[in-house]
């Protein structure tokens, strides 16, 4: 088992519902689901926060925005809409330190968030 929960499930250690998988991504259903859809979208390689993001990071960014794009798509959401978050850090509510992006869907979202 790695350190990671996630890098556990990336490496099938740890069980997950994958909605979407190539070289490096991976989406699965987040365990305790928000809304009808709700999906974490993660790279495979082990990033702790956005905070770690740069420059180099934007292709790999890419990709993770074509597999929400293409999941939402799947899912039905392209003309209701959507929302992508990324909790960053612990005033972020950041609870899991692999970064994630959470797609949820399929209901009406409020905003602002709390
Ligand atoms: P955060 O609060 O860090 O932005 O989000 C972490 C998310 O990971 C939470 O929504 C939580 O439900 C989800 N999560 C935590 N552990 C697991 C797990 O073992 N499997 C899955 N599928 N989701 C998890
Ligand atoms: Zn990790």
């Amino acid at each position: 088992m790695a350190e990671c929960i996630f890098c556990d499930i990336v490496a099938g250690n740890i069980p997950s519902e994958k909605v979407y998988e190539d070289d490096e991504v991976l989406a699965f259903n987040d365990i305790h689901a928000q809304a009808p859809t709700h999906v974490l979208v993660i790279p495979k390689k082990h990033i702790a926060s956005a905070r770690e993001l740069g420059e180099k990071d934007a292709a790999l960014l890419g990709k993770i925005f074509a597999a929400i794009n293409r999941i939402a798509q799947e899912k039905g959401l392209m003309e209701k809409g959507f929302r992508i978050v990324n909790n960053c850090g612990k005033d972020g509510g950041q609870t899991v330190h692999h970064i994630h992006f959470h797609l949820l869907g399929g209901r009406h979202l409020t905003w602002p968030p709390g």
